[in-house]
């Protein structure tokens, strides 16, 4: 026999192991939104933003970001919506994301913004990992993203940054940071309500919605999305995190808000002892980083690109 809703007489779509309920689809969909509305409200309103940027990689966190964003705002008139999309260059797959990026963009007619690796570092991330594989992939690529994005908001004169990352990704952040000793990485970790010269903010609506919620909503409302994995994602180590949260939050539902939660209620004393350090011009770029020389430039350095 099918489960009924906790809160109507409808079949439920799904069991909410971290409180008890099962919800139908009308019931599921207004308790994922009223979340990420409050979390918005909590991360600092957006009114005092002309221009708010969406990251958007194709992939079903940063879509349905992008779908909420627009329902809760599209009718504002004080401030516009661009999604910005990084092409990093990799064959089979960010060339498969970024249509999903445009039919959904397309859909709700918002504008969108592609920077690539190709244009901003002469490289495509295909061409790097052909010709390294000193420091891992992932390492200069994220560098590398940051850089497109940073270089993009800046140019488009973005006041805030938008990202997808949800609970299961926060909580192993938390954890890994933690377990490493990255105090000052874990002070660090967004949202950010302060601004830093040289940086731009950055919001995370759906911080506080497991991953398994967004599959479904996307699935509910129709949405969308690439579900397709990087030919060079072997973080292993991030892996080790996954396993451990997800068996926490297994044995004892509701571990991953409980992390969440801890981190928000330490991160004051984080911020407290470890200050956002003034930042310096690098020598070679003039972008703001805490080294004489920043990470982009090193990178490059290293790419024989500089
Ligand atoms: S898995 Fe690594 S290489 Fe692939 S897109 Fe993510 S950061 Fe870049
Ligand atoms: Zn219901
Ligand atoms: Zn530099």
């Amino acid at each position: 026999m099918k489960r009924k809703c906790s809160k109507c007489k409808n079949d439920a779509v799904t069991y909410i192991r971290y409180n008890g309920t099962h919800l139908c689809k009308v019931h599921f969909i207004q308790y994922f939104e009223k979340r990420v509305k409050k979390e918005i409200t909590k991360q600092g309103k957006l009114e005092n933003n002309k221009k708010i940027g969406i990251a958007v990689s194709g992939g079903k966190d940063s879509i349905v970001c992008l779908h909420l964003i627009n329902k809760f705002f599209s009718k504002r008139k004080d401030f516009e919506i661009i999604v910005l999309t990084v092409d990093e260059g990799i064959e089979n797959y960010r060339n498969i994301s970024l249509k999903y990026v445009s039919e959904n963009t397309k859909i709700l007619d918002i504008e969108c913004q592609i920077i690539s690796f190709k244009k901003i570092i002469g490289k495509s991330m295909d061409e790097i990992a052909k010709s390294k594989h000193d420091i891992g992939y992932c390492s200069y690529c994220g560098v590398f993203r940051r850089l497109c994005l940073n270089y993009i908001s800046k140019k488009l004169q973005i006041s805030k940054l938008i990202f997808g990352h949800n609970l299961d990704d926060m909580a192993q952040s938390i954890l890994m940071n933690f377990t490493n000793g990255d105090i000052k990485k874990l002070a660090r970790l967004g949202p950010h309500m302060k601004i830093q010269p040289g940086l731009v903010p950055r919001m995370m609506p759906l911080r506080v919605i497991p991953e398994k919620e967004i599959t479904l909503y996307a699935l509910l409302k129709n949405i969308s999305y690439h579900d397709g994995e990087c030919p060079y994602a072997i973080n292993a180590y991030r892996g080790i995190f996954r396993d451990i949260v997800d068996d926490l939050e297994y044995k004892n539902p509701g571990t991953r808000h409980s992390i969440i939660k801890s981190y928000d209620n330490i991160k004051d004393i984080l911020i407290k002892k470890f200050p956002p350090i003034e930042l310096n011009k690098c020598n070679i770029c003039n972008e703001p980083t805490s080294q004489e020389i920043c990470k982009v430039c090193k990178l490059k350095t290293n790419l024989k690109i500089l």
